[in-house]
């Protein structure tokens, strides 16, 4: 697939929502480097704290949370990303209802981007004999309902303008990532140094780091490039809204 958009047009600011800490890094990370570098100004919206994301009854679910709110900020940092936003939601319990629609809207309205980045609520199955988590899908779902109609409109969730002042936004771009038919490649070879130390950051997940670095760039290689070059790539449904 041709690699048609290196970065969004005239994009200045993007908002990544997505369930958990460490899915922007997973999902996305190569592109945040690279339109970070670019001058881009680039948010963060966990929806959870990633609190479940450790096996075992005696993990305190507060104790995560805090330390995963911290490795989220340090990969954040490493990729240039000014703001990271949590919203508190229970991880692995997530649900696209209208009160997780609001506050996705509440948070458009106020970092107003241009640039969408979210997952697919449509794809199951990712990869072979994978079941997409869950959250992933309810993310992906909340977030373009969102998008699509809620924050441009003054009649959705009036109170967000008549309580709290925030003005309706039209976003113009979304880039849907761990999607079922990407139509969108990004070349990410030169950031996959920063996308590999911005996964790192998330030690409470990782049990064997270079075995899931391996698997990171096999995921990510570009089949059509040169083996003696090898290319990596992050693959995005892109809508453009009008
Ligand atoms: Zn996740």
């Amino acid at each position: 697939m041709a690699n048609v958009h290196s970065k969004p047009d005239d994009t200045l600011r993007v908002l990544v929502v997505l369930a958990h800490p460490d899915d922007p890094e997973f999902f996305c990370g190569g592109t945040v480097a690279r339109w970070s570098s670019e001058g881009n100004r680039i948010s963060y919206c966990l929806l959870t704290h990633g609190e479940r994301g450790a096996d075992g009854c005696e993990i305190d679910l507060q104790e995560l949370a805090q330390r995963r709110r911290l490795e989220q900020q340090a990969a954040a940092d490493l990729l240039g990303v000014e703001q990271v936003v949590f919203l508190d939601h229970p991880d692995g319990y997530l649900l696209p209802n209208l009160e997780l629609r609001k506050d996705v809207t509440r948070v458009l309205r106020q970092i107003r981007p241009h640039t969408v980045i979210t997952s697919d609520p449509t794809n199951y199955f990712p990869g072979r004999l994978r079941i997409n988590h869950p959250d992933h899908r309810a993310a992906g779902e909340a977030v373009l309902a969102a998008v699509f109609p809620a924050v441009r409109s003054s009649l959705y969730f009036p109170e967000l303008e008549t309580q709290e002042g925030l003005k309706p936004h039209k976003v113009q771009t979304v880039f849907v990532a761990g999607a079922q038919h990407p139509n969108t490649t990004i070349d990410v070879t030169e950031f996959m140094h920063l996308k590999l130390a911005a996964i790192a950051e998330h030690a409470s997940q990782i049990d064997d780091l270079h075995a899931l670095h391996e698997r990171v760039r096999k995921r990510m290689l570009d089949e059509g490039a040169d083996a003696q070059m090898p290319r990596y790539v992050e693959r995005f449904l892109r809508i453009d809204l009008k």
